[in-house]
């Protein structure tokens, strides 16, 4: 089914109410430490009533997207496949809502009060608030519309304007003079996105690559020559980088006063009616899907935000979350249950890696327990991008071979990321010395 085909499916929020009776908000949906509740079991709350903070530069408020009251607040399942504190609440059937304050010319400092408050995170989870009071001085806007989830989920007709008035307004919060849209060469956005500029200080640069959120580091490189390393932001670099669905947030916050309740969802894969929904944060992939038509067949798999590079969910009990745009289903004959057969070296997965590290011989590494091996080889190195598993004739598992190593280092060996791969041409500037596993500071690049 084509976008434009799920676009005419969609259904708007109070369209698809009678299936969000109840929603479950984490009170973690950012990287940082969990919000503390504000509330409390049966107090009663109006959609965008704030209902979750923390004091941490990177923390991120949780806001209520429905009218109802608490019946618990407790651990529910996370789609980060790991059960985090959330409030659950249950819908009273009305649409009462705080008084969302308006304005139309906001001044910096409003924009930065209104990005606190409203708690917007970016995609890979950073708070955006965060971003643009880094120690550097942002002096570059990026925003990548690159990543099709992203994309299709959200750069619709009716949000192009707006999401070109988040950028205008991150322009003017930052100390950037222009901003740049990154879109796919083939992409059919440019002329939409375009034709909306009137003059505006925003230029478009095309690329061939789809960038997806963890890809940040790499897309900043790529775009302006600064070389990041793996423990770094572009933030740290003085890059700011917006997707599609932060800079229309960062518009809905500052211009209309309303904080990140609800998000754009492509509900796709083995359902009945494959759409485009708004869908209100905390409504369960179950619900989700309902309001798509259904599950078309026995489900297999649900996978959250791309099957390339998305986490595929224990459960359609979790809740969508802020950083959520896509949910696709596989029915149970669509899963891949290829058995792996050997590596034949045949390279392919060199090829595609866009950080330039060694997948096929980290994979087999990760698969004897040499995690050692694996950091030598960079594994931190690598985005998740899943395009090594894509195009690997073996049918090896080589990104969660890559992703259990990483952890394994991390957490159970703890062994602290090592420097990047000399190949990597965003590393960071010494690499050109061998260097000590965890003794070895990383210096940040600098140069444009
Ligand atoms: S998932 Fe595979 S191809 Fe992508 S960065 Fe990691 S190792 Fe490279
Ligand atoms: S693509 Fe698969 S078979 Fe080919 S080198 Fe990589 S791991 Fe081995």
């Amino acid at each position: 089914m084509t976008k434009e085909e799920m676009q005419n499916n969609s259904k708007t929020p109070k369209e698809a109410e009678e299936y969000r009776q109840q929603v479950v908000i984490p009170l973690l949906q950012h990287r940082g430490p969990i919000c503390e509740p504000l509330v409390d079991v049966e107090d009663n709350l109006l959609i965008g009533q704030k209902i979750g903070e923390c004091d941490s530069d990177y923390a991120a408020q949780v806001h209520s997207s429905i009218s109802g009251h608490i019946i618990a607040i407790e651990e529910r399942p996370h789609p980060s496949c790991v059960k985090k504190p959330s409030i659950i609440i249950e819908s009273n059937g009305t649409n009462g809502s705080i008084n969302f304050k308006t304005c139309t010319n906001p001044s910096k400092e409003y924009i930065f009060d209104t990005l606190q408050d409203s708690g917007i995170v970016e995609l890979d989870g950073y708070p955006v608030f965060n971003t643009l009071t880094s120690k550097k001085i942002i002096d570059t806007v990026l925003v990548n519309l690159t990543y099709p989830s992203d994309a299709n989920s959200n750069c619709t007709s009716d949000n192009i304007p707006k999401i070109i008035e988040g950028m205008k307004l991150l322009m003017k919060a930052s100390d950037a003079e222009g901003v740049f849209i990154v879109n796919k060469t083939d992409g059919q956005l440019s002329s939409s996105i375009r034709s909306s500029l009137n003059g505006d200080n925003i230029k478009i640069i095309n690329t061939k690559r789809n960038y997806i959120p963890l890809m940040n580091n790499l897309l900043a490189h790529d775009m302006t020559g600064i070389r990041i390393s793996n423990r770094d932001t572009p933030a740290d670099a003085g890059v700011m980088i917006s997707s599609a669905y932060g800079a229309l947030a960062v518009s809905k916050a500052v211009l209309e006063g309303i904080p990140p309740i609800e998000v754009n969802v492509t509900v796709s894969g083995a359902v009945k009616n494959p759409m485009i929904n708004t869908v209100s944060i905390g409504t369960s992939f179950k619900d989700a899907i309902q309001s798509s038509g259904g599950y078309l067949g026995e489900p297999g798999k649900i996978i959250m935000n791309g099957i390339l590079s998305g986490t595929a969910q224990a459960t359609d009990e979790v809740p969508v979350i802020k950083s959520t745009t896509e949910i696709t289903v596989q029915s149970i004959d669509e899963v891949v249950r290829d058995k792996p057969g050997p590596c034949i070296h045949c390279g392919r997965c060199v090829d595609v890696c866009p950080v330039n590290i060694l997948p096929g011989r980290i994979a087999s590494f990760s698969d004897i327990g040499r995690y050692d091996e694996c950091s030598k080889l960079h594994v931190h190195s690598c985005v998740d991008c899943g395009l090594c598993d894509y195009v690997c004739p073996s049918s090896r598992h080589i990104l969660q071979l890559i992703r259990f190593a990483r952890t394994a280092l991390i957490r159970l060996f703890n062994i602290p990321e090592e420097k990047e791969s000399p190949n990597l041409k965003l590393g960071c500037e010494s690499c050109e010395t061998p260097c000590d596993i965890g003794t070895t500071s990383v210096t940040q690049g600098g140069t444009k």
